[in-house]
Protein backbone atom coordinates (compact mmCIF):
# COMPACT_ATOMS: atom_id res chain seq x y z
CA UNK A 1 0.00 0.00 0.00
CA UNK A 2 0.76 3.22 -0.34
CA UNK A 3 2.24 5.41 1.60
CA UNK A 4 -0.35 8.71 2.41
CA UNK A 5 0.83 12.16 3.21
CA UNK A 6 -0.17 11.81 7.26
CA UNK A 7 -1.28 15.29 8.85
CA UNK A 8 -0.23 16.18 12.21
CA UNK A 9 -2.81 16.93 15.04
CA UNK A 10 -2.07 19.97 15.01
CA UNK A 11 -2.98 20.68 11.21
CA UNK A 12 -5.86 18.55 11.82
CA UNK A 13 -7.51 20.37 15.09
CA UNK A 14 -7.02 23.55 12.75
CA UNK A 15 -8.71 22.01 9.56
CA UNK A 16 -11.61 21.09 11.77
CA UNK A 17 -11.73 24.53 13.02
CA UNK A 18 -11.44 26.57 9.98
CA UNK A 19 -14.39 24.27 8.53
CA UNK A 20 -16.69 25.04 11.79
CA UNK A 21 -15.91 28.49 12.73
CA UNK A 22 -18.12 29.66 16.02
CA UNK A 23 -18.70 25.84 16.84
CA UNK A 24 -16.25 25.71 19.68
CA UNK A 25 -17.98 22.64 21.90
CA UNK A 26 -17.79 20.86 18.46
CA UNK A 27 -14.19 21.43 17.82
CA UNK A 28 -13.83 20.54 21.99
CA UNK A 29 -14.89 17.50 21.44
CA UNK A 30 -12.77 16.56 18.66
CA UNK A 31 -9.99 17.87 20.16
CA UNK A 32 -10.39 15.72 23.02
CA UNK A 33 -10.47 12.55 20.74
CA UNK A 34 -8.10 13.38 17.82
CA UNK A 35 -4.89 13.83 20.75
CA UNK A 36 -5.52 10.01 21.24
CA UNK A 37 -6.51 8.57 18.21
CA UNK A 38 -3.71 10.17 16.42
CA UNK A 39 -1.58 8.03 18.47
CA UNK A 40 -3.28 5.18 18.30
CA UNK A 41 -3.01 4.84 14.40
CA UNK A 42 0.44 6.55 14.49
CA UNK A 43 1.51 3.14 12.97
CA UNK A 44 -1.67 1.93 11.36
CA UNK A 45 -1.69 3.20 7.85
CA UNK A 46 -5.33 1.94 6.64
CA UNK A 47 -6.95 4.69 8.97
CA UNK A 48 -5.04 7.06 7.41
CA UNK A 49 -5.47 6.53 3.85
CA UNK A 50 -9.13 6.23 4.37
CA UNK A 51 -9.28 9.64 6.26
CA UNK A 52 -11.30 7.84 8.99
CA UNK A 53 -11.02 10.64 11.69
CA UNK A 54 -11.64 13.33 9.66
CA UNK A 55 -14.77 11.34 8.14
CA UNK A 56 -16.18 10.66 11.44
CA UNK A 57 -15.78 14.84 12.38
CA UNK A 58 -17.90 15.54 9.05
CA UNK A 59 -21.95 14.75 10.49
CA UNK A 60 -22.90 12.38 7.47
CA UNK A 61 -25.90 14.93 7.47
CA UNK A 62 -27.28 18.24 9.47
CA UNK A 63 -30.80 18.84 8.89
CA UNK A 64 -32.31 22.31 10.49
CA UNK A 65 -35.88 23.26 9.82
CA UNK A 66 -37.99 26.37 11.35
CA UNK A 67 -40.39 25.13 14.54
CA UNK A 68 -43.93 27.89 13.94
CA UNK A 69 -46.16 26.80 17.27
CA UNK A 70 -48.67 28.83 18.64
CA UNK A 71 -48.67 29.36 22.80
CA UNK A 72 -51.86 29.78 24.56
CA UNK A 73 -51.93 33.83 24.82
CA UNK A 74 -52.46 32.61 20.44
CA UNK A 75 -49.24 34.27 19.91
CA UNK A 76 -46.95 33.12 17.01
CA UNK A 77 -43.63 31.35 18.51
CA UNK A 78 -40.66 30.45 15.62
CA UNK A 79 -37.78 28.01 17.16
CA UNK A 80 -35.87 26.34 15.11
CA UNK A 81 -34.88 22.81 15.07
CA UNK A 82 -32.05 20.21 14.29
CA UNK A 83 -31.08 16.94 13.64
CA UNK A 84 -27.57 16.16 12.90
CA UNK A 85 -27.11 12.73 12.08
CA UNK A 86 -23.17 12.28 12.75
CA UNK A 87 -21.98 8.65 11.56
CA UNK A 88 -24.24 5.25 11.10
CA UNK A 89 -21.46 2.76 10.42
CA UNK A 90 -22.56 0.35 12.57
CA UNK A 91 -26.34 1.22 12.80
CA UNK A 92 -29.01 3.39 12.86
CA UNK A 93 -28.48 6.84 13.73
CA UNK A 94 -29.66 7.00 17.40
CA UNK A 95 -29.22 10.00 19.99
CA UNK A 96 -31.38 11.91 22.39
CA UNK A 97 -33.76 15.04 22.05
CA UNK A 98 -32.62 17.81 23.62
CA UNK A 99 -34.76 21.35 24.18
CA UNK A 100 -33.38 23.79 26.15
CA UNK A 101 -32.82 27.66 24.70
CA UNK A 102 -28.55 26.98 24.66
CA UNK A 103 -29.19 24.65 22.07
CA UNK A 104 -26.71 25.17 19.07
CA UNK A 105 -26.03 23.57 15.97
CA UNK A 106 -22.29 23.53 17.49
CA UNK A 107 -23.94 21.59 20.62
CA UNK A 108 -25.44 19.21 19.17
CA UNK A 109 -22.47 18.26 16.38
CA UNK A 110 -20.04 17.56 19.51
CA UNK A 111 -22.99 15.28 21.00
CA UNK A 112 -24.07 13.20 17.77
CA UNK A 113 -20.31 12.85 16.94
CA UNK A 114 -19.92 11.78 21.16
CA UNK A 115 -22.69 9.85 20.67
CA UNK A 116 -21.09 7.47 18.00
CA UNK A 117 -18.40 6.25 20.23
CA UNK A 118 -20.63 5.76 23.15
CA UNK A 119 -22.90 3.81 20.89
CA UNK A 120 -19.91 1.82 19.82
CA UNK A 121 -18.59 1.39 23.15
CA UNK A 122 -22.43 -0.22 24.20
CA UNK A 123 -21.20 -3.26 21.62
CA UNK A 124 -24.99 -2.79 20.24
CA UNK A 125 -25.67 -1.88 16.74
CA UNK A 126 -26.41 1.92 16.78
CA UNK A 127 -24.74 4.90 14.87
CA UNK A 128 -24.46 7.92 16.24
CA UNK A 129 -26.83 10.99 16.23
CA UNK A 130 -28.23 14.06 18.39
CA UNK A 131 -30.92 16.50 17.73
CA UNK A 132 -33.36 19.73 19.62
CA UNK A 133 -34.72 22.66 19.36
CA UNK A 134 -34.15 26.14 21.35
CA UNK A 135 -37.33 25.45 22.80
CA UNK A 136 -37.57 25.84 26.41
CA UNK A 137 -40.34 23.85 28.32
CA UNK A 138 -39.72 25.21 31.62
CA UNK A 139 -42.65 27.36 32.22
CA UNK A 140 -44.75 26.63 29.39
CA UNK A 141 -48.60 25.02 29.68
CA UNK A 142 -48.77 21.30 29.04
CA UNK A 143 -50.82 21.81 25.95
CA UNK A 144 -47.87 24.23 24.76
CA UNK A 145 -45.52 21.43 25.18
CA UNK A 146 -47.61 19.34 23.42
CA UNK A 147 -47.91 21.39 20.47
CA UNK A 148 -43.91 21.92 20.26
CA UNK A 149 -43.50 18.70 20.06
CA UNK A 150 -46.01 18.02 17.85
CA UNK A 151 -44.93 20.99 15.07
CA UNK A 152 -41.61 19.42 16.20
CA UNK A 153 -42.15 15.95 14.79
CA UNK A 154 -44.14 17.04 11.94
CA UNK A 155 -40.98 18.02 10.56
CA UNK A 156 -38.70 15.32 11.91
CA UNK A 157 -40.41 13.12 10.89
CA UNK A 158 -39.40 12.48 7.73
CA UNK A 159 -35.89 11.93 8.22
CA UNK A 160 -36.50 9.28 11.03
CA UNK A 161 -37.19 5.59 11.03
CA UNK A 162 -36.70 2.58 13.28
CA UNK A 163 -34.14 1.59 10.77
CA UNK A 164 -32.70 4.91 10.01
CA UNK A 165 -32.58 7.28 12.91
CA UNK A 166 -34.49 6.38 16.29
CA UNK A 167 -33.88 9.78 18.68
CA UNK A 168 -34.81 9.10 22.67
CA UNK A 169 -34.42 11.57 25.45
CA UNK A 170 -32.34 14.45 27.08
CA UNK A 171 -31.87 17.76 28.63
CA UNK A 172 -35.47 18.86 28.23
CA UNK A 173 -37.55 15.83 26.68
CA UNK A 174 -38.78 12.96 29.43
CA UNK A 175 -41.66 10.94 28.94
CA UNK A 176 -44.03 13.43 28.60
CA UNK A 177 -42.59 14.93 25.97
CA UNK A 178 -41.66 11.49 23.88
CA UNK A 179 -45.05 10.63 24.73
CA UNK A 180 -46.07 13.56 22.15
CA UNK A 181 -43.67 13.37 19.54
CA UNK A 182 -44.36 9.25 19.19
CA UNK A 183 -48.18 9.85 19.31
CA UNK A 184 -47.73 12.89 16.02
CA UNK A 185 -45.00 10.04 14.45
CA UNK A 186 -47.62 7.66 14.51
CA UNK A 187 -50.36 9.94 13.29
CA UNK A 188 -48.76 10.78 10.44
CA UNK A 189 -47.54 8.02 8.98
CA UNK A 190 -50.23 5.95 10.26
CA UNK A 191 -47.02 3.35 11.69
CA UNK A 192 -46.72 2.16 15.16
CA UNK A 193 -42.88 0.86 15.28
CA UNK A 194 -40.44 1.73 17.58
CA UNK A 195 -38.86 4.88 16.15
CA UNK A 196 -38.60 6.84 19.48
CA UNK A 197 -37.25 5.42 22.93
CA UNK A 198 -37.47 6.33 25.74
CA UNK A 199 -41.00 5.91 25.36
CA UNK A 200 -43.81 4.99 28.80
CA UNK A 201 -44.35 0.91 29.64
CA UNK A 202 -47.72 1.38 28.10
CA UNK A 203 -46.47 1.81 24.43
CA UNK A 204 -43.86 0.07 23.80
CA UNK A 205 -41.17 1.24 26.69
CA UNK A 206 -38.22 -0.47 28.99
CA UNK A 207 -38.45 -1.21 31.94
CA UNK A 208 -35.00 0.57 33.81
CA UNK A 209 -35.05 3.18 30.29
CA UNK A 210 -35.88 5.65 33.29
CA UNK A 211 -32.83 4.48 35.36
CA UNK A 212 -30.24 3.47 32.99
CA UNK A 213 -28.32 6.09 32.40
CA UNK A 214 -27.80 6.83 36.37
CA UNK A 215 -27.33 3.38 37.46
CA UNK A 216 -25.46 2.77 34.76
CA UNK A 217 -22.63 5.81 35.71
CA UNK A 218 -22.72 4.10 39.17
CA UNK A 219 -22.60 0.41 37.92
CA UNK A 220 -19.12 2.17 36.06
CA UNK A 221 -17.87 4.00 38.97
CA UNK A 222 -17.88 1.08 40.31
CA UNK A 223 -16.27 -0.65 38.52
CA UNK A 224 -13.20 1.72 38.42
CA UNK A 225 -13.15 1.91 42.35
CA UNK A 226 -13.71 -2.23 42.67
CA UNK A 227 -10.66 -2.54 39.77
CA UNK A 228 -8.20 0.29 42.35
CA UNK A 229 -9.10 -2.27 45.06
CA UNK A 230 -11.69 0.36 46.51
CA UNK A 231 -16.09 0.62 46.88
CA UNK A 232 -18.34 3.19 46.87
CA UNK A 233 -19.89 1.88 50.59
CA UNK A 234 -18.47 4.65 53.33
CA UNK A 235 -17.92 7.08 50.63
CA UNK A 236 -19.43 10.75 50.26
CA UNK A 237 -20.40 11.98 46.49
CA UNK A 238 -21.20 15.37 44.99
CA UNK A 239 -23.31 15.01 42.43
CA UNK A 240 -24.69 18.16 39.82
CA UNK A 241 -27.81 18.52 38.37
CA UNK A 242 -31.33 17.24 39.61
CA UNK A 243 -33.00 15.68 36.61
CA UNK A 244 -33.26 12.07 35.07
CA UNK A 245 -29.63 11.36 35.24
CA UNK A 246 -28.74 12.59 38.62
CA UNK A 247 -31.92 11.93 41.11
CA UNK A 248 -31.25 7.98 39.57
CA UNK A 249 -27.08 8.60 39.92
CA UNK A 250 -27.98 9.57 43.49
CA UNK A 251 -30.65 7.01 43.86
CA UNK A 252 -28.08 3.85 43.40
CA UNK A 253 -24.97 5.62 45.66
CA UNK A 254 -27.40 5.79 48.27
CA UNK A 255 -28.60 1.82 47.43
CA UNK A 256 -24.69 1.17 47.57
CA UNK A 257 -23.82 2.42 50.88
CA UNK A 258 -22.58 5.64 49.33
CA UNK A 259 -23.80 9.36 51.08
CA UNK A 260 -25.47 11.83 48.07
CA UNK A 261 -24.28 15.33 49.56
CA UNK A 262 -25.18 17.77 46.83
CA UNK A 263 -28.48 18.46 43.56
CA UNK A 264 -28.19 21.13 41.59
CA UNK A 265 -30.37 23.34 39.29
CA UNK A 266 -28.84 25.92 36.60
CA UNK A 267 -30.11 28.10 39.80
CA UNK A 268 -27.47 26.86 42.32
CA UNK A 269 -27.49 23.97 44.38
CA UNK A 270 -28.49 22.36 47.61
CA UNK A 271 -26.11 20.93 49.95
CA UNK A 272 -27.27 18.43 52.45
CA UNK A 273 -24.74 17.08 55.00
CA UNK A 274 -27.02 14.19 56.12
CA UNK A 275 -26.78 12.59 53.42
CA UNK A 276 -29.83 11.76 50.78
CA UNK A 277 -31.95 8.45 51.90
CA UNK A 278 -34.21 7.09 49.17
CA UNK A 279 -37.69 9.26 50.78
CA UNK A 280 -35.78 12.38 50.40
CA UNK A 281 -34.33 11.62 46.22
CA UNK A 282 -38.04 10.69 45.35
CA UNK A 283 -39.19 13.70 46.78
CA UNK A 284 -36.85 15.62 44.56
CA UNK A 285 -38.27 12.80 41.23
CA UNK A 286 -41.49 14.45 42.28
CA UNK A 287 -40.17 18.04 42.68
CA UNK A 288 -38.84 17.77 39.01
CA UNK A 289 -41.01 15.73 37.53
CA UNK A 290 -44.50 16.37 38.16
CA UNK A 291 -44.16 19.33 40.32
CA UNK A 292 -41.98 21.09 37.60
CA UNK A 293 -40.38 23.22 40.65
CA UNK A 294 -36.69 24.36 41.66
CA UNK A 295 -34.18 22.71 43.68
CA UNK A 296 -34.49 25.59 45.79
CA UNK A 297 -37.34 24.04 47.41
CA UNK A 298 -35.61 21.57 49.23
CA UNK A 299 -33.13 23.59 51.50
CA UNK A 300 -37.63 24.14 52.90
CA UNK A 301 -37.97 20.82 53.09
CA UNK A 302 -35.65 19.56 54.39
CA UNK A 303 -34.23 21.29 57.75
CA UNK A 304 -29.90 20.84 58.05
CA UNK A 305 -29.92 21.31 54.17
CA UNK A 306 -28.71 24.92 52.55
CA UNK A 307 -28.89 26.15 49.03
CA UNK A 308 -26.39 27.97 47.57
CA UNK A 309 -27.60 30.17 44.41
CA UNK A 310 -26.16 30.56 41.52
CA UNK A 311 -23.30 28.24 42.35
CA UNK A 312 -21.82 24.96 41.30
CA UNK A 313 -21.51 22.52 44.14
CA UNK A 314 -17.78 21.90 43.27
CA UNK A 315 -16.45 23.56 46.45
CA UNK A 316 -18.04 20.70 48.45
CA UNK A 317 -15.60 18.28 49.59
CA UNK A 318 -16.12 14.49 48.80
CA UNK A 319 -14.51 11.68 47.52
CA UNK A 320 -17.08 10.65 44.58
CA UNK A 321 -18.12 13.18 42.05
CA UNK A 322 -20.91 12.49 39.23
CA UNK A 323 -21.32 15.23 37.12
CA UNK A 324 -24.83 15.18 35.72
CA UNK A 325 -25.79 18.71 34.56
CA UNK A 326 -24.50 19.77 31.55
CA UNK A 327 -21.58 20.18 29.31
CA UNK A 328 -18.74 22.79 30.37
CA UNK A 329 -20.22 22.94 33.87
CA UNK A 330 -16.69 21.94 35.47
CA UNK A 331 -13.46 24.06 34.34
CA UNK A 332 -10.23 23.89 35.35
CA UNK A 333 -10.38 25.42 38.76
CA UNK A 334 -13.23 23.65 39.84
CA UNK A 335 -11.17 20.54 38.97
CA UNK A 336 -7.89 21.79 41.22
CA UNK A 337 -10.44 22.16 44.15
CA UNK A 338 -12.25 18.95 43.75
CA UNK A 339 -8.38 16.98 43.75
CA UNK A 340 -7.04 19.20 46.77
CA UNK A 341 -10.43 18.33 48.78
CA UNK A 342 -9.38 14.63 48.59
CA UNK A 343 -11.36 13.11 45.11
CA UNK A 344 -10.63 9.79 44.09
CA UNK A 345 -12.90 9.01 41.20
CA UNK A 346 -14.88 11.20 38.95
CA UNK A 347 -17.50 9.77 36.73
CA UNK A 348 -19.54 11.57 34.48
CA UNK A 349 -22.89 11.04 33.71
CA UNK A 350 -23.86 14.14 31.91
CA UNK A 351 -22.31 14.72 28.40
CA UNK A 352 -18.68 16.39 27.85
CA UNK A 353 -19.37 18.55 31.41
CA UNK A 354 -15.68 18.85 32.21
CA UNK A 355 -13.83 21.33 30.08
CA UNK A 356 -10.50 20.62 28.54
CA UNK A 357 -9.01 22.05 31.26
CA UNK A 358 -10.62 20.55 33.42
CA UNK A 359 -9.73 16.54 32.02
CA UNK A 360 -5.84 17.79 31.82
CA UNK A 361 -5.85 18.26 36.03
CA UNK A 362 -7.42 14.90 36.52
CA UNK A 363 -5.26 12.96 34.40
CA UNK A 364 -1.93 14.88 36.07
CA UNK A 365 -3.41 14.09 39.52
CA UNK A 366 -3.73 10.54 38.17
CA UNK A 367 -7.60 10.53 39.67
CA UNK A 368 -9.77 7.53 38.49
CA UNK A 369 -11.70 9.81 35.86
CA UNK A 370 -14.25 8.43 33.36
CA UNK A 371 -15.63 10.48 30.64
CA UNK A 372 -19.34 10.60 29.90
CA UNK A 373 -19.01 8.87 26.59
CA UNK A 374 -17.79 5.28 28.28
CA UNK A 375 -20.26 6.24 32.07
CA UNK A 376 -23.15 7.42 30.88
CA UNK A 377 -23.58 4.96 27.47
CA UNK A 378 -25.99 3.01 30.11
CA UNK A 379 -28.73 5.42 28.65
CA UNK A 380 -28.27 4.32 25.00
CA UNK A 381 -27.83 1.21 25.67
CA UNK A 382 -31.33 0.06 27.75
CA UNK A 383 -32.53 2.38 24.75
CA UNK A 384 -30.73 -0.15 22.17
CA UNK A 385 -32.88 -3.02 24.41
CA UNK A 386 -36.26 -1.03 23.94
CA UNK A 387 -35.41 -1.36 20.41
CA UNK A 388 -34.77 -5.14 20.07
CA UNK A 389 -37.76 -5.57 22.39
CA UNK A 390 -40.06 -3.42 19.58
CA UNK A 391 -38.56 -5.27 17.40
CA UNK A 392 -39.12 -8.82 18.18
CA UNK A 393 -42.78 -7.63 20.05
CA UNK A 394 -41.54 -8.84 23.54
CA UNK A 395 -40.84 -7.43 26.94
CA UNK A 396 -38.29 -8.23 29.13
CA UNK A 397 -38.39 -7.54 32.97
CA UNK A 398 -36.66 -5.47 35.44
CA UNK A 399 -33.61 -8.66 36.42
CA UNK A 400 -33.27 -9.56 32.89
CA UNK A 401 -32.31 -6.11 31.90
CA UNK A 402 -30.48 -4.90 34.83
CA UNK A 403 -28.44 -7.68 34.46
CA UNK A 404 -27.68 -6.24 30.51
CA UNK A 405 -26.78 -3.17 31.77
CA UNK A 406 -24.58 -4.74 34.77
CA UNK A 407 -23.15 -6.27 31.64
CA UNK A 408 -22.51 -3.92 29.51
CA UNK A 409 -21.06 -1.65 32.29
CA UNK A 410 -18.60 -4.07 32.92
CA UNK A 411 -17.69 -5.14 29.39
CA UNK A 412 -17.52 -1.05 28.79
CA UNK A 413 -15.18 -0.58 31.81
CA UNK A 414 -12.96 -3.82 30.00
CA UNK A 415 -12.48 -2.25 26.82
CA UNK A 416 -11.32 1.11 28.22
CA UNK A 417 -9.00 -1.22 30.57
CA UNK A 418 -7.39 -2.88 27.50
CA UNK A 419 -6.80 0.37 25.23
CA UNK A 420 -6.08 3.00 28.19
CA UNK A 421 -3.93 0.80 30.40
CA UNK A 422 -0.35 2.25 30.96
CA UNK A 423 2.53 0.13 32.66
CA UNK A 424 1.86 1.58 36.18
CA UNK A 425 -1.28 -0.20 36.69
CA UNK A 426 -3.09 3.30 35.90
CA UNK A 427 -5.71 3.20 33.56
CA UNK A 428 -6.86 6.51 31.18
CA UNK A 429 -10.61 5.75 30.66
CA UNK A 430 -10.63 8.59 28.61
CA UNK A 431 -8.13 6.94 26.12
CA UNK A 432 -9.56 3.41 26.61
CA UNK A 433 -13.17 5.18 25.51
CA UNK A 434 -11.69 6.96 22.51
CA UNK A 435 -10.09 3.94 20.63
CA UNK A 436 -12.53 1.40 21.66
CA UNK A 437 -15.16 3.41 20.82
CA UNK A 438 -13.33 4.27 17.03
CA UNK A 439 -11.81 0.96 16.08
CA UNK A 440 -15.13 -0.43 15.35
CA UNK A 441 -16.53 2.32 13.78
CA UNK A 442 -13.55 2.74 11.87
CA UNK A 443 -12.98 -0.89 10.74
CA UNK A 444 -16.75 -0.60 9.17
CA UNK A 445 -16.06 2.12 7.50
CA UNK A 446 -12.97 1.01 6.18
CA UNK A 447 -14.78 -1.90 4.91
CA UNK A 448 -17.86 -0.12 2.83
CA UNK A 449 -14.90 1.98 0.66
CA UNK A 450 -15.01 5.28 0.24
CA UNK A 451 -18.10 6.94 0.76
P1 LIG B 1 -32.86 16.66 32.57
O1 LIG B 1 -33.51 17.67 31.72
O2 LIG B 1 -33.68 15.60 33.20
O3 LIG B 1 -32.03 17.39 33.74
C1 LIG B 1 -31.02 18.30 33.43
C2 LIG B 1 -30.48 18.86 34.72
O4 LIG B 1 -29.33 19.64 34.44
C3 LIG B 1 -31.47 19.80 35.41
O5 LIG B 1 -31.26 19.75 36.78
C4 LIG B 1 -31.07 21.14 34.82
O6 LIG B 1 -31.42 22.24 35.62
C5 LIG B 1 -29.57 21.02 34.77
N1 LIG B 1 -29.06 21.89 33.71
C6 LIG B 1 -29.39 21.87 32.39
N2 LIG B 1 -28.74 22.84 31.74
C7 LIG B 1 -28.00 23.48 32.65
C8 LIG B 1 -27.10 24.57 32.60
N3 LIG B 1 -26.86 25.20 31.42
N4 LIG B 1 -26.48 24.94 33.75
C9 LIG B 1 -26.74 24.31 34.93
N5 LIG B 1 -27.59 23.27 35.04
C10 LIG B 1 -28.20 22.86 33.92
O7 LIG B 1 -31.70 16.03 31.66
P2 LIG B 1 -30.92 14.65 31.86
O8 LIG B 1 -30.77 14.33 33.29
O9 LIG B 1 -31.56 13.67 30.95
O10 LIG B 1 -29.51 15.01 31.21
C11 LIG B 1 -28.41 15.52 31.98
C12 LIG B 1 -27.10 15.27 31.24
O11 LIG B 1 -26.94 13.87 31.00
C13 LIG B 1 -27.00 15.92 29.86
O12 LIG B 1 -25.66 16.27 29.62
C14 LIG B 1 -27.40 14.80 28.92
O13 LIG B 1 -26.89 14.97 27.62
C15 LIG B 1 -26.73 13.63 29.62
N6 LIG B 1 -27.25 12.31 29.27
C16 LIG B 1 -28.56 11.99 29.46
C17 LIG B 1 -29.02 10.74 29.15
C18 LIG B 1 -30.42 10.31 29.46
O14 LIG B 1 -30.69 9.11 29.35
N7 LIG B 1 -31.32 11.18 29.87
C19 LIG B 1 -28.13 9.73 28.53
C20 LIG B 1 -26.75 10.13 28.46
C21 LIG B 1 -26.35 11.39 28.80
P3 LIG B 1 -32.58 23.23 35.16
O15 LIG B 1 -33.85 22.51 35.51
O16 LIG B 1 -32.36 24.46 35.92
O17 LIG B 1 -32.42 23.41 33.67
Amino acid sequence: MAVHDHVDLASFIEGVKKRNPGQPEFVQAVTEVAQDIFEFIEDKEKYHAAQILRRIAEPDRVVSFRVCWEDDAHNIRVQRGWRVQNNNAIGPYKGGIRFHPTVTESVLKFLAFEQTFKNSLTGLPMGGGKGGATFNPKGKSDAEVMRFCQAYMTELYRHIGPDTDVPAGDIGVGSREIGYMFGQYKRITNRWEGVLTGKALEYGGSLMRPEATGYGAVYFLGNMLSHAGMEIDGRSCVISGSGNVATHAAEMIARRGGKVLTLSDSDGFIHDPAGMNQEKIDWVKALKTVRRGRISEYAEEFPGSTHHADKTPWGVPAELFLPCATQNELNGEAAKTIVKNGCVAVAEGANMPTTLEGVEVFHDAKILYAPGKAANAGGVAVSGLEMSQNAARVSWNTKQLDTLLTDIMGDIHAKCAQYGGGGDGHINYVKGANIAGFKKVADAMLAYGVM
